[in-house]
């Protein structure tokens, strides 16, 4: 666990913003209450089982090519180190940790490290960002850690232009999936949709349309066990479930495109959520259901998840923060 800061008590120490989430969109919202002179407080998680460092989906990505400002592009875990010096550079004070509960049942708003079940809060906030991000679904195969990033990706905006003239597969049947495999058309020379059932989960419209692309093609009753590759793609062993059937397949492409799941877990009960688990913001604006909380990046946007888009949220998110704090007179 880190330092006290500045030796204080721990147990007493009210901040005025605590920003959870250290993606595009927490650092963000650091880097503008910083400048605000709010000194912010950043919780910035642990390293997990797919991650060496925090800094959400960006750290799990090779090369970034879409971020405005980086002509020649800029490698992921780069970009967000790029984000956390500058967040850093006004003052924000990051905490290498993992929040396990909140309350936000009165203000200051409680925030845990460490044992949830500790009578006192680890630190406090006047006003929370919420920027805990989602998850892609992944197929809990071990080939995936070694690949993802090198052949392997849960985003064909991000990555589809690195595929040209391949012939790659795309994991899922539902309108992600296939949105996702229409987009790779545009570069790949051919893209194979493996679902694990006959019928698509995928809306009408969007069936039509990919029955319709003659770059696609389906691979049905079908699952992937393995990918074949130690640095890079170079093949997908595909099972088939009906007559159990296995194939390596020659694709130098995997696109898994099977869900995501908001991070939404501790807020469960205290904010309200969609049905699909993302949280809820008030239009145009950061608010959640409850007075003083924020919401920034992919932890509330289930429709267009960039980094771009959870960086200009994140700052909305940090001047909506700041105006609340001061209408409360902080
Ligand atoms: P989804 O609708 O939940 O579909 C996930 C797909 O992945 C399903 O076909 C599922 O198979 C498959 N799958 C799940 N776990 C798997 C596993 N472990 N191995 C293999 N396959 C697995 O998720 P989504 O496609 O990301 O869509 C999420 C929501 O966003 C939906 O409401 C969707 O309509 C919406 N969306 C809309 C658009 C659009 O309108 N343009 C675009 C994208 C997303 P089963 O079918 O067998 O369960």
């Amino acid at each position: 666990m880190s330092a006290e800061p500045n030796g204080t008590d721990r147990n007493d120490d009210v901040r005025p913003v605590v920003i959870v989430g250290s993606g595009p969109a927490g650092l963000t919202a650091a880097i503008y209450t910083a400048r605000a002179n709010l000194q912010p407080l950043l919780v910035e998680g642990e390293p997990s089982s797919t991650s060496d460092q925090p800094g959400g989906q960006l750290m799990l990505t090779t090369e970034v090519e879409n971020f405005p400002g980086f002509p020649d592009g800029i490698m992921g875990p780069e970009l967000m180190a790029s984000f956390r010096q500058q967040a850093m550079r006004f003052g924000t004070d990051i905490r290498t940790e993992k929040v396990t509960r909140v309350d936000l049942s009165s203000r200051p708003f409680g925030v845990w490290v460490g044992d949830p079940e500790a009578p006192e809060p680890t630190y406090r906030g006047q006003a929370l960002i919420v920027a805990t991000g989602a998850s892609s679904l992944m197929l809990g195969i071990e080939a995936e850690r070694r690949l993802l990033g090198h052949g392997l990706s849960t985003c064909a905006t991000c990555d589809g232009f690195f595929f040209r003239d391949q012939d790659i597969c795309v994991v899922g049947g539902g309108d992600s999936a296939l949105e996702e495999a229409m987009f790779l058309t545009r570069f790949a020379r051919s893209v194979t949709v493996i679902h694990r059932r006959k019928e698509l989960r995928a809306s009408k419209i969007m069936q039509d349309r990919a029955f319709a692309n003659e770059k696609l093609s389906f691979l049905w009753d079908s699952v992937v066990d393995d990918i074949v590759g130690e640095t890079t793609v170079e093949g997908v062993v595909v099972r088939d479930v009906q007559t159990g059937e296995v194939t390596t397949k020659p694709y130098t492409g995997v696109f898994v495109a099977i869900g995501h799941r908001p991070n939404t877990d501790l807020f469960r009960g205290q904010l309200d959520l969609k049905d699909n688990g993302y949280l809820i913001t008030a239009a145009d604006t950061s608010r959640t259901s409850v007075e003083g909380v924020f919401a920034c990046g992919d932890v509330q946007d289930d429709w267009y998840r960039q980094a771009i888009t959870a960086a200009g949220s994140g700052c909305m998110a940090a001047i909506d923060a700041e105006r609340w704090l001061e209408a409360q007179g902080h």
